[in-house]
This record gives C-alpha cells, sequence and structure tokens, in this order.
C-alpha cells in the first residue's frame, strides 16, 4: 500500500481556485510554503493506494488556517471596469455588463476621448483584458 499526502492552496473555504502545492510534504513543509506563498487556507487530503494502484481510502479534503497570512475578501464582482480620462469606474459580475458599461461611457464622453478599460480580479491577480489576445481557432481559410 501507499499512501499519498497532497498539499493546496486556496483563498477561502467556498467558491475559491484550489492550487496543487506538493505531495507528501511534512506539515510544517506545507505550512512554510503556504506562507510563503501568501495563501490564508491550507489542503490536506490523505489518498491510500494499493499496490495495484487503485485507490482504498480519500480522506477528502481537509482546511488549515495558515497562521501569519491575512484573509483576503472574497471577490464577488470580478470585472472591474476604470476610465483612463476621469474618475468613471465600476464592477460587475458579467463580462458582457462591463463591456455595455464601456461602450456607453466611451460614446457619451466621445468628444473627449475616454478610454475604459476592462480588468479582471482573480484570486491571483488582476488581468488587463486588453492584454489578453483570443485567438479565432475555427475561422475559415
Ligand atoms: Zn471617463
Amino acid at each position: 500500500m501507499r499512501q499519498i499526502i497532497r498539499w493546496s492552496l486556496t483563498v477561502a473555504p467556498y467558491d475559491a481556485d484550489v492550487w496543487h502545492l506538493a505531495d507528501n510534504l511534512t506539515f510544517l513543509e506545507a505550512i512554510l510554503a503556504a506562507q510563503r506563498e501568501q495563501f490564508p487556507y491550507l489542503v490536506q487530503r490523505r489518498m491510500l493506494y494499493s499496490e495495484a494502484g487503485a485507490i482504498l481510502h480519500d480522506s477528502g479534503s481537509a482546511l488549515v488556517r495558515v497562521p501569519g497570512v491575512p484573509l483576503r475578501p472574497p471577490i464577488s464582482h470580478p470585472w472591474q471596469v476604470t476610465c483612463l480620462r476621469c474618475d468613471g469606474a465600476a464592477q460587475f459580475t458579467t463580462r458582457r455588463d462591463a463591456e455595455w458599461w464601456r461602450d456607453i461611457h466611451e460614446f457619451e464622453n466621445e468628444r473627449d476621448g475616454h478610454i475604459v478599460r476592462v480588468l479582471l480580479q482573480t484570486d491571483k491577480s488582476t488581468v488587463d483584458m486588453a492584454d489578453v489576445i483570443v485567438l479565432d481557432l475555427d475561422r475559415e481559410m
């Protein structure tokens, strides 16, 4: 039989991405890694395999609060828009609404040349959608 202790990281107990850290660390090593990466929760999962590779037992995920790492507020409105020209800004739950706000704001202030950035806030970082290149894979040649 073989036991694997899988360690992962997450920012919140629910509705957050889980990032695989490593297998078979000691508890102390895993806590130190979580502190280094600034994740407030460490996820432990114990799995027991037979010699043939079949899973015999799975403990499920157990969450440990990592000491010394502050909790981050849960992100409820991940789409953010900010105007580069004025103080205009807003937050939305969908990209469609964010782009709708951008289009209206840019149209209403067309004479002054307002330009709105659409940002996607994730658990790890803020993504400027202007930097994201969308590949059109189904394009006819
Ligand atoms: Zn503006």
